[in-house]
């Protein structure tokens, strides 16, 4: 019997807005002593009235349209009833029948492959607070209550851990590069539901899934589905396939799942309209204008790199990772029109220092520095030391040029006269050369090197020391 795998995902990610999606409690609670990022709003308290973040709202849609959806003319806001000590109003406002967006798609590859994953929906809701459970009891934190999330739902459309792996980095680029979440997984800004069940290859039909609640890396994303698919596999072989719906838990220490309860269907959240927020209304203009600022995206920009510039798929998949890199080597291709060196460059030096965008330097400062290397002033190795002292003074590169001592000497004259100087020194050894052993110019070009103190122009010395020994014999 051959078995397929199944792989859906629910994805949580933080907008980045400065506060909250119903009150103005500061979003950024990371570090903050408990309970210091709070009103009655996300604190539940009776009466309060919730009153839509607009930033929320621009940055739910953007990450949508980013995502391939079609924004909707019309959404509203629904309570999805459950109780929960974490979850102060005893319900989350979500999104029910009508989200802000619908049916979108996200192109991935995975080895080499391409591959279409369809995005369901995408809502917005509010985040629960911090549960802490300590011997004495249980600790509540609710500065994070009341954060805007989105949520993205894909269709059943992963066949195996691999793909939902990169399927969820994807996310996090795209939703990185259009400014709607920092995506941060350390922060826990970004956490995966991932549901899988097996079937026999041919079969339509959907069996029951397991669905694993609260992934919070790629890793643990990855091994729990490896887990949970040899764990179906070896049921499927025994002649009892799972027969309903469960909801898991992941276990990261001891490496595999744990049943929390079987799964609970929408009837049981009891949803209801939000009585306290009006409908969200877009134009179709409006609509028009909000696709229109989402800018080339990573996948985009990894294939135009590689066809346009011919860079090598992995040079090309790191310069795409994040909006601010592509951007800066795009800026030094242009202006350097070098940018297969400037990939090189920036690859090399730039992104050697983790904290790069903080250093003083300029897509100009870098093209400078290879345009000096092109022209033969300064050799590859004299540049990366130059772009170094770029990235800790902001100098620029004439005046680092000089300043290092590393103008490079392309003057033939001077060339020359050390050329002149290194073979009456070497008598013996330019003999050799012309009794056949060829192999001995290196030396001679090494001593023309030394002299120069490291200053002459290696290929140009290399070549007027040859047309020297082969001309004067
Ligand atoms: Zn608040
Ligand atoms: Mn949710």
């Amino acid at each position: 019997m051959k078995l397929e795998t199944i792989i859906g995902l629910e994805i949580h990610a933080q907008l980045s807005t400065k506060s909250k999606l119903f009150c103005s409690c500061d979003n950024d609670a990371f570090g903050a002593d408990p309970n210091t990022r709070v009103c009655p709003v996300c604190m539940g308290f009776p009466g309060m009235l919730p009153v839509l973040n607009a930033e929320a709202l621009k940055k739910g849609v953007i990450g949508a349209a980013a995502l391939g959806c079609k924004i909707q003319h019309f959404s509203k806001f629904d309570r999805k009833n459950y109780f929960y000590p974490d979850l102060p109003n005893g319900f989350q406002i979500s999104q029910f029948d009508q989200p802000i967006a619908l049916k979108g798609k996200v192109e991935i590859e995975v080895d080499g492959k391409k591959k279409v994953i369809g995005i369901t929906r995408v809502h917005l809701e509010n985040d629960a607070g911090k549960l802490t459970h300590e011997k004495t009891g249980t600790l509540c934190d609710y500065n994070r209550s009341g954060t805007p999330l989105i949520e993205i739902v894909t269709e059943p459309d992963m066949r195996s851990p691999q793909e939902a792996r990169v399927f969820a980095q994807e996310i996090q680029k795209i939703l990185r590069f259009v400014g709607a979440s920092d995506a941060d997984m350390e922060k826990g800004m970004m956490r995966f539901d991932a549901s899988i069940s097996l079937r026999k290859v041919g079969d339509e039909k959907l069996n029951p899934r397991a669905e694993i609640k609260n992934l919070n890396s790629f890793t643990s994303l990855f091994k729990a589905l490896v887990h949970e698919e040899k764990r179906q596999t070896k049921l499927w072989e025994k002649g009892t396939p799972p027969e309903k719906e469960t909801t898991l838990g992941w276990l990261d220490d001891e490496g595999k799942t744990q049943l929390l309860r079987d799964k609970e269907s929408a009837n049981d959240y009891r949803y209801f309209p939000e009585p306290d927020l009006p409908p969200v209304t877009f134009t179709l203009q409006e609509i028009k204008e909000i696709e229109k600022t989402i800018p080339e995206l990573p996948l985009e920009k990894y294939h135009r790199y590689r066809k346009e510039f011919g860079l090598s798929d992995n040079n090309a998949l790191k310069l795409s990772e994040s909006l601010g890199l592509s951007q800066f080597f795009e800026a030094v291709s242009e202006q350097s029109n070098l940018p297969h060196k400037a990939a090189h460059m920036i690859l090399s030096v730039i992104l050697a220092h983790t904290d790069w965008e903080q250093a003083p330097i300029t897509p100009k400062h870098v093209a400078d520095v290879l345009d000096l290397v092109e022209t033969g002033k300064v050799s590859a190795t004299g540049g990366k030391q130059i772009l170094e002292e770029m990235m800790r003074t902001g100098l620029d590169a004439q005046e680092l040029l000089e300043g290092l001592g590393l103008k490079q000497v392309s003057d033939t004259k001077e060339i020359e006269r050390w050329i002149r100087e290194v073979l009456e020194d070497n008598p013996k050894i330019v003999a050799e050369f012309k009794s056949g052993k060829e192999k001995v110019l290196g030396f001679l070009v090494g001593q023309v090197m030394k002299k120069s103190g490291g200053s002459a122009n290696p290929s140009m010395v290399q070549e007027m020391m040859k047309s020297k020994l082969s001309s004067n014999s």
